[in-house]
């Protein structure tokens, strides 16, 4: 077996097979960084596994994919370097020579994409992206003819979607991690097969239903709790927790979530320096909206937990929610689904109605 270091995170090594090198790769280094310590070259682009760009083909050895890019087919070859890590105490990569030329496959990038004809130029982008990449072109012209409008560098962009959360006129779409992509992973939990006459499928009426979105750090702290029984727990890993929109929590109530939890690094150590201060302000937002219509503040909370060895601070977050929403009782848009699974099926990912007043209509309050 690997051995186990203070991070929570396994030391491995890893082999080369066509130069028959062998390296250790320790708990606080990347594949990647071991490798391009050696000279061998990978490419990489965003290095928190969400583009694809820096995976390598691998021969033997099971990896420990950590990534949100690549879909099970692709993993069952290949692993990204920036951010898996190894279940075996070795794997074995098809990696040419350092200096020739390897196949690497370039796959679509994470960007960030202004639509400037609906653009306020309200900088809010620009004091989100932490990377420098957006800015206001003073040449371009925005949202009724205004002079100036936001653009996005692409070689400076990571595609973390800071931005695209933040602005407030839905201006800045993503090539990766989209709102609608958002949107339907949320829906396909809440996928009409799931519900039953008497509860959903294996979660009865009395059990809180509840959806965490987590950021690729925090990820294995999740997971690590998965169905517990006394939480039946579903799983929307982001980027980022700064990515994470309004429209995509207040979504997850309409679906019928009883309770939503937003799991993100601790501050001072988020990847992308400030997206789970963002998510935390955003958190905040939504639980006064849930107040005014009536489901509770009480069903949404954030979460801070430890990069490594978060596991009993998530679940000790996700069995108090649990508590909480088990005295507010389930949803009540919930409660509808499992008398008509169908119901609120036609939705628009895409709709334009502000999130709050589209859970009013849910609720049939307005
Ligand atoms: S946040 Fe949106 S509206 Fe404001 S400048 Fe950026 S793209 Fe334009
Ligand atoms: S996606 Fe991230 S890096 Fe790119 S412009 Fe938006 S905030 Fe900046």
């Amino acid at each position: 077996m690997a051995t186990s270091s203070g991070n929570g995170l396994a030391d491995f090594r890893i082999r080369i097979a066509s130069t028959g090198d062998i390296f250790e790769v320790p708990s606080d280094k990347s594949i990647l960084n071991i490798l391009r310590e050696n000279g061998y070259g990978v490419e990489s682009y965003c290095t928190s596994g969400l583009c694809g760009t820096c995976r390598v083909r691998y021969l033997e050895g099971e990896p420990d994919h950590r990534d949100l890019i690549l879909d099970d087919e692709e993993k069952a070859e290949y692993l990204t370097t920036c951010i898996s890590r190894c279940k075996s105490e070795e794997i074995v990569l098809d990696l040419p020579p350092p200096g020739s030329e390897g196949a690497v496959i370039t796959p679509e990038r994470p960007l960030a994409i202004v639509d400037q004809s609906i653009c306020v130029a309200c900088l809010t982008c620009v004091r989100a992206c932490t990377y420098g990449a957006a800015a206001i072109d003073s040449d371009a012209v925005g949202v009724g003819g205004i002079i100036g409008a936001a653009t996005v560098d692409a070689d400076e962009c990571s595609g973390c979607g800071l931005c695209a959360a933040a602005c407030p006129t839905g201006a800045i779409s993503m090539t990766l991690f989209a709102d609608g992509d958002v949107i339907s992973k949320v829906n396909s939990l809440f996928n009409p097969d799931r519900f039953s006459a008497t509860g959903a499928v294996g979660r009865p009426l009395s059990e809180p239903w509840i959806v965490t979105f987590c950021c690729p750090h925090s990820a294995p702290s999740v997971k690590a709790l998965g169905d517990a029984p006394s939480v039946g727990l579903d799983i929307v890993e982001m980027p980022c927790t700064g990515r994470i929109d309004n429209l995509h929590l207040m979504r997850t109530f309409e679906d019928g979530a009883d309770g939503v939890i937003v799991s993100g690094c601790e501050p001072g150590r988020c990847y992308h320096t400030t997206g789970n201060l963002n998510a935390a302000k955003r958190t905040d937002r939504v639980c006064g909206w849930l107040d005014d219509v009536g489901l509770g503040a009480d069903r949404l909370r954030m979460v801070h937990v430890p990069p490594r060895n978060g596991a009993a601070p998530f679940a000790e977050a996700a069995n108090s929610l649990a508590d909480a929403v088990r005295t507010l009782g389930p949803n009540p848009l919930r409660v509808a689904r499992e008398a008509d699974p169908t119901a609120g099926e036609d939705r628009d990912a895409s709709s334009e109605v502000a999130p709050e007043d589209a859970l009013l209509a849910e609720l049939g309050l307005i």
